[in-house]
């Protein structure tokens, strides 16, 4: 008897962390690389978030919390989401998990039927798809395009609802296009949502903070209030406060959903990690001018990129309004040869080829169901993004 069940041979290990690990590993050769695959800030997390954890430690808040977050969490959460979107949930209306992604996982597993839709704009960020499916659903995807700002459309969100779906999962800005939805864009997709009661609406902003040029950043349940009962309303401390490796994400939502999902939790890993919980408090509740701050270089780093990126031959690259991703279609090298005689068909040979003959690491754009198109992530060092750009430029000169 095979030893691997069906459910997880239908699903892959994340492509990102694949090339990130890549990356490393070619480093550890020797080899002179830039890695551009990693979605997360560079910034360390501030320091005053740092000592929350440090004090934590010293008063023993290291014990089993309640699984699904701390009362000062929670209320924290409640006023984040309070004074930043609007948004009314009381703490029984909250969740707290190890990163926004078991917050995904486990409103899935706590909802999926077997059968069940699940509407996922592509291109998508890598874990949507996967998740579904070990969840035992059926992803459906709704395709953007590059003109449009790879914003989905309400005729297409429309018509890939059926009377399965159970969920749209929504994300902006974008992974991993940097796309944001202004309030009228969104408006447009939630009056579709309204037609269609059965639908529920998973909201990813995670980077909700991360916007550049005064772009307005909105949220469904914001937008269309009628929409509130029906949404989880998703966020977490990872990108925005640079925590990515402390594992905390948040929700906010109708409470059976909410208790479902503290039910999946509290038969896996339990509480989010004590401490980390309490440097979340911190970050919601402390100063937040850093972010500001961030903002101005991640702004620079982004129109850099952008710029040296289109006076590369075969590419072109719009720019986005959020996130720290930019998604350069390389169709223009798609059928040219390398130095070395290689023919390009696909986006990953693209990827492949500049990894071998540059050493810059990105992301192929068959992993977020797009093609052919490759990801940047620009949160790196902009003297590192000069040099990777200089070399995707040489990288492209040399295509025959
Ligand atoms: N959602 C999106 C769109 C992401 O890009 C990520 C991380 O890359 C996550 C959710 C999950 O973030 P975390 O689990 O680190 O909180």
């Amino acid at each position: 008897m095979a030893l691997i069940s069906e459910t997880l041979k239908r699903i892959k290990p994340s492509p990102t962390i694949a090339v990130t690990q890549k990356a490393r590993d070619l480093k550890a050769q020797g080899r002179d690389v830039i890695g551009l695959g990693a979605g997360e800030p560079d910034f360390d997390t501030p320091d005053n978030i740092k000592n929350a954890a440090i004090e934590a430690i010293r008063r023993g808040e290291t014990k089993y919390t309640a699984v699904d977050g701390i009362p000062e969490l929670k209320s924290a959460i409640v006023a984040k989401f309070k004074r930043e979107n609007g948004l009314t949930y009381e703490t029984g209306q909250i969740t707290v998990g190890s990163g926004g992604k078991q917050i995904i996982y486990n409103a899935m597993m706590a909802t999926l039927n077997p059968g069940d839709e699940v509407v996922i704009p592509t291109p998508y960020w890598v874990s949507y798809p996967d998740i579904v499916l070990l969840a035992g659903g059926v992803p459906v995807f709704a395709e953007t395009e590059m003109k449009d700002g790879f914003k989905l459309l309400p005729d297409i969100l429309e018509k890939a609802i059926t009377p399965n779906t159970k969920w749209l999962i929504f994300n902006s800005p974008s992974n991993p296009t940097g796309a944001a939805y202004s309030h009228d864009e969104l408006k447009a997709l939630t009056d579709v949502l309204k037609r269609h009661p059965h639908v529920w609406i998973l909201a990813d902003d995670m980077y909700e903070h991360l916007v550049y040029d005064d772009f307005q950043f909105v949220t469904p349940a914001q937008v269309e209030p009628e929409l509130y009962e029906r949404t989880l309303t998703m966020n977490g401390v990872s990108k925005s406060y640079c925590m990515t490796g402390w594992r905390i994400g948040y929700a906010g939502g109708p409470k059976e959903l909410i208790g479902a999902i503290a039910k999946v939790q509290s038969q896996s890993t339990s509480n989010p990690t004590s401490i980390s919980q309490w440097a979340a408090v911190e970050a919601l509740n402390g100063p937040q001018g850093f972010i500001a701050e961030h903002n101005v270089v991640f702004k620079e780093r982004r129109d850099l990129v952008v710029s040296m990126l289109n006076q590369a031959s075969g590419i072109r690259c719009p720019t986005p309004e959020g996130a720290f991703y930019v998604y350069p279609s390389c169709a223009g090298t798609i059928g040219k040869t390398t130095p070395k005689g290689t023919l390009l068909v696909t986006d990953e040979d693209f990827v492949r080829e500049l990894l071998e003959a540059e050493g810059v690491a990105v992301v192929q754009g068959a992993a977020f169901g797009m093609s052919p198109f490759f990801r940047i992530s620009y949160a790196t060092a902009t003297s590192a993004l000069e040099d990777a750009c200089q070399r995707i430029q040489r990288f492209c000169g040399s295509l025959r």
